[in-house]
């Protein structure tokens, strides 16, 4: 499914049917628990559990999952993948050794697995390791202390204390991130942790009591000095590093005099295009939203353009190369 006329963005679009509606049924629940066609996803130590031999999220059935797990398992519903019920199940800390005896499986940490895999099925794996990482992270009541028990099929995690009863539902952080142009150039900035030369958008989570278009602006003037008008939404994109949303914007630069305000980034600057397809800097992942957003900048328009500007830079490299080692 495509939402308007842009594809989306990696870590979205999972192939699936919620089925939130099923939720509530304890009934239909523990049926699809048991029944034969139903799938579950594995994630064992916070990682995601993959067939050691094709690289893919493994996908097991209700008996090999109660072989593998004695019934212990904690299993939560992703919803209706492919017309059969989509779970996925905590293995808890489960280790390699027993993942490969038992399914021929190891497990494999999601930055990098995300990379690897179809967009589709990244983002089954990013929504199932979300999953489990939520309900492993909320097992006490923040108002009270008491211990949570899951209910609506792993979507609530909710209080036992009667007095109490707290209900817990399934977070996402909301952070922006925004390409800033003064026209012809992009404002780009790097953290010290980053790989050398990595430029990126800037970015920052929303505060409470502030508007998305407000966080944008304070994000860019904390980071960089730099004030910004006509603010637009570009599209979003979820960061299951564990649980943000990034929401994409652009905007427009009313000052160009960079300071490095708040100490975030290690440096920021103004990039023209020919910095960019010049491999002057690094760009970001080309999954995540902020490479999406530098290059529908740089393509103004146009699209493909920053795309045949840089494999047209790296024949020229290649040809350098060869002229070199004769
Ligand atoms: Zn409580």
């Amino acid at each position: 499914m495509k939402i308007g006329m842009k594809p989306a963005n990696a870590f979205a679009n999972a192939p699936l049917e919620r089925r939130g509606e099923l939720r509530k049924s304890r009934n239909d629940l523990s049926a699809l628990l048991t029944k034969p066609d139903t799938r579950f996803l594995l994630v064992a130590a916070e990682r995601n559990v993959i067939d050691a031999a094709s690289g893919k999220p493994i996908l097991v059935d209700p008996e090999e999952l109660a072989a593998l797990s004695d019934g212990l398992t904690h299993s939560i519903m992703l919803g209706e993948y492919q017309g059969s019920a989509l779970f996925v199940a905590d293995l808890d800390n489960a280790s390699d050794e027993l993942l490969a005896s038992t399914l021929g499986a190891r497990t494999e940490n999601l930055r990098t697995l995300g990379l690897r895999l179809s967009p589709e099925q990244a983002s089954l794996a990013a929504y199932a390791r979300a999953m489990v990482l939520w309900d492993r992270r909320h097992r006490y009541c923040g108002r009270c202390g008491g211990a949570t028990a899951s209910d609506e099929a792993g979507h609530v995690r909710r209080c036992i204390n009667a007095d109490c009863g707290n209900a817990m539902f399934p977070r996402v952080d909301p952070a922006i991130i925004v390409l800033v142009s003064d026209g012809e150039r992009a404002l780009l900035g790097r953290q010290a942790s980053w790989d050398p030369n990595r430029y990126s958008t800037l970015a920052g989570f929303v505060e409470p009591g502030e508007s998305l278009e407000e966080a944008v602006a304070r994000e860019v003037r904390e980071e960089s000095a730099i004030e910004v008008e006509m603010v637009d939404y570009h599209s979003s994109q979820p960061w299951p590093f564990p649980s943000s949303l990034m929401l994409g914007f652009v905007a427009r630069a009313r000052t160009t005099s960079i300071q490095l305000l708040d100490g975030e980034l290690e440096h920021a600057d103004w990039f023209s295009r020919n910095d960019i397809a010049s491999r002057r800097i690094h760009l970001p992942f080309p999954v995540s939203i902020s490479y999406r957003l530098i290059e529908d900048w740089y393509d103004g328009g146009e699209p493909g353009r920053m795309r045949a500007d840089l494999d047209h830079s790296d024949a020229q490299t290649l040809k350098h190369d060869r002229d070199q080692t004769g």
